[in-house]
Formats: structure tokens, C-alpha cells, sequence
């Protein structure tokens, strides 16, 4: 393609050096679009997925800095915007909670505002991409959750996800921007950092498997989420943005597991049925403002966008252990051939 003359669609990603940014760039790069990704300056994990990076055009810019955003858009001209950076450790989001806000609420309504503006001046409609999260739905449910769930959001990760959920419909509403929600379902990849749980079990099977012990302390194995695959995942955001008709939807396998069942799956994918020794349980790791159980109705994303969850649980956690072992057997932490 000479130099000047790329006609491909932009998409602009918000949070790219994240699991799902990473994995949604490859998606986008492998249907024929031209991927801008951000990341945070000074800061950023981009030097964890640089290596799975590769044709993705990365520019700086730090959520927060609301100004810059609108510039962001001239210079960059996307069709699409799927803003998947955030404040994303729900239990860190006490620590922080005014932070929490500015990144997950704030700087959403002022893109919206951006999005408007930018309409307004150059006549280009954009589509927008919000990365919701079943979190919004709290403590107090019971059975399998949708698009009409009502929100009681009891953490300030939370909280402000359900607001920036609402001000993305309030936006499409009065303005008729092209603004939509994926309500995500937790995700998981070989790449989901050791701050999160399935990374730690993951983690700790592989390093069983090399004679090594670690223990993973928990509050409760019998907490159920329906767990998915991020690279399914992403195929689902580009599907919301490629729809006729904006609108919001829940993104889930439809089925939940257990912590326990995780440990089980992991140490099985490394011929190991010995997990509970490797657990520490902690009860006070557990918050009541958490939901004991959390299931996705995704039948609006099935008939609607015709997408399905196509990993299975299993599989998913099976491909976290088994990358996690070659990093352990090749003291590589990330390489390219991981994702083949
Ligand atoms: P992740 O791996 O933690 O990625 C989040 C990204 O946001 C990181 O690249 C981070 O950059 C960036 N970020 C944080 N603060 C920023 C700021 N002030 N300015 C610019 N970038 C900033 O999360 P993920 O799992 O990919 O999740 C993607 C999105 O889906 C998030 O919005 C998350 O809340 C949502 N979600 C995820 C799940 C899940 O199970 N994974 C479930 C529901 C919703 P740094 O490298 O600088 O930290």
C-alpha cells in the first residue's frame, strides 16, 4: 500500500496494551482495518503486549486527559471507537475510588461530548463501543441476566460503569450518536494479568507441573461466574459496532462455573487432581458486595448479532495453563508464538 494512500477503515482502541485490546486490534488488523491503539503514558503495560502488537499504530493518551480526546479524533479520523480502557481491578476500585470515576464515568461522558462535537463540525458519524460490565448488576441477583436487568451497582468500579452504561443510551437517545454497551461477562485469556484470579489459578497449576508450589489464597470456591473466552469476545464488540441499529447487549457464555471448578480444570490440564493444596482459603477475601453467583443471558447478542461464546470452558482454561507452562519451561513471559 504506498505511503498516503490507506483506504482501510480506522478503528481507534481505547486501552490497547489490555487483554482485550490486544486481542480485538488482531481482530480488526485480520478484517482489513487500520488499528489506532492507545496507551496510557509513562505507565502503560504495552511493553506485556507489545509483542502481539505488531501493525497496530500506538499513540499515547491517558483516559483521563478529556481534551486531548477530541483532539485524538481529528487527527485519527475513526469510523469506530471501542473504548476498553479502564480502572479495571473491581476489588483495587475502593482504594481508588475517585480515580475509578474519573476513568470508567468522567472521561466516557466526555467522549460522548467529543463524539458530538467531532459530528457536528465534519458531518462524520462515529461508531462507539463501550466496555460495560456485568458488575453493574450487583450483589442481589438471581438467575440469568440481561439487557433489561436493572442496575444495582455496589463497588466504584461498578458504579461508575453503570453510569457511563446509561449516559452511552442517554447520548444515542437524545443525539442519535451510534454509541452502544457490551455488557461483558468476565473473560479470560492467557494473557489476563496475575492480579486476577483466573491468572493466579492458572499460574499455580502451571508452576505445580514444574515441581514448583505456589498457593492461591481465596475467599470462596463456590462463587460462580459465567466465564468466557476474550478472543470470542472481541468478535462480539466489532459485531455491535458492525449492526445496522445501535443498541446494547449482554455479552456471556450462558453458562457459570465455580472457583473450584477452575482449580479442577486447571490442575487437570496438567494431569493433577491435587488443587486443593494449593489453596488458602481466606474468608475475608470475599465481599459482600459481590455476587455470589453471575449468569449471562446473551440470546439478544445470539439473534440479533448471530454471535455465540464458540470456547468452551475448559479449552479456555486448558490454553491458560498450557501458555503458562512454556513460560515457565522457556523463561519467556510473552511471545508472538503464544497466540499460534
Ligand atoms: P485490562 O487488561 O486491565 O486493560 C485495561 C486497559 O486500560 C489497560 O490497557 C490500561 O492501561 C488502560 N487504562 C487504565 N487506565 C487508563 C487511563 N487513565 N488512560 C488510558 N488507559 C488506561 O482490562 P481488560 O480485561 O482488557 O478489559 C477491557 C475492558 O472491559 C475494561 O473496560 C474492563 O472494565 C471491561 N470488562 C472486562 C471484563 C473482564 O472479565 N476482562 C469484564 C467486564 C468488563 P495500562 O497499561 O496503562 O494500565
Amino acid at each position: 500500500m504506498s505511503a498516503g494512500l490507506d483506504l482501510r477503515p480506522t478503528a481507534l482502541i481505547t486501552g490497547v496494551s489490555g487483554q482485550d485490546g490486544m486481542y480485538l486490534a488482531r481482530h480488526l488488523l485480520s478484517q482489513g482495518w487500520r488499528v489506532v491503539g492507545t496507551v496510557r503514558p509513562g505507565i502503560s503495560s504495552i511493553a506485556r503486549t507489545a509483542p502481539y502488537l505488531t501493525g497496530v499504530e500506538i499513540v499515547e493518551h491517558d483516559l483521563v486527559d478529556t481534551a486531548g480526546f477530541g483532539e485524538l479524533l481529528s487527527r485519527v479520523v475513526p469510523r469506530a471507537v471501542f473504548n476498553l480502557a479502564a480502572f479495571s481491578a473491581v476489588g483495587r476500585s475502593w482504594n481508588e475510588p475517585g480515580l475509578a470515576s474519573r476513568t470508567n464515568m468522567v472521561a466516557v461522558v466526555e467522549m460522548l461530548q467529543c463524539l458530538l462535537r467531532h459530528r457536528d463540525k465534519n458531518a462524520q458519524d462515529v461508531r462507539f463501543f463501550q466496555a460495560s460490565t456485568a458488575e453493574i448488576f450487583g450483589s442481589d441477583v438471581d438467575g440469568a441476566l440481561d439487557e433489561a436487568t436493572p442496575h444495582r451497582p455496589r463497588t466504584p468500579y461498578a458504579i461508575a460503569k453503570s453510569a457511563a452504561h446509561h449516559a452511552v443510551i442517554s447520548y444515542r437517545e437524545r443525539y442519535g450518536l451510534f454509541a452502544c454497551n457490551g455488557v461483558l461477562f468476565n473473560h479470560e485469556s492467557p494473557f489476563r494479568g496475575q492480579q486476577f484470579v483466573a491468572g493466579k489459578i492458572s499460574h499455580a497449576a502451571a508452576a505445580a507441573a514444574s515441581g514448583r508450589h505456589l498457593t492461591v489464597s481465596l475467599g470462596d470456591l463456590d462463587v460462580e461466574r459465567d466465564w468466557g473466552s476474550a478472543a470470542n469476545y472481541v468478535v462480539a464488540m466489532a459485531a455491535v459496532l458492525a449492526h445496522d441499529v445501535p443498541g446494547d447487549y449482554v455479552i456471556g457464555t450462558g453458562t457459570t462455573h465455580t472457583l473450584r471448578d477452575m482449580l479442577r480444570s486447571a490442575f487437570a490440564a496438567v494431569g493433577r487432581d491435587d488443587f486443593e493444596d494449593h489453596v488458602e482459603l481466606l474468608p475475608h477475601l470475599w465481599s459482600a458486595t459481590q455476587a455470589k453467583a453471575l449468569l449471562a443471558d446473551p440470546g439478544k447478542a445470539r439473534r440479533e448479532l448471530g454471535w455465540a461464546a464458540t470456547t468452551t470452558f475448559d479449552e479456555l482454561i486448558a490454553e491458560m495453563v498450557a501458555i503458562d507452562v512454556e513460560r515457565i519451561r522457556t523463561g519467556v513471559a510473552e511471545s508472538e508464538t503464544y497466540l499460534r
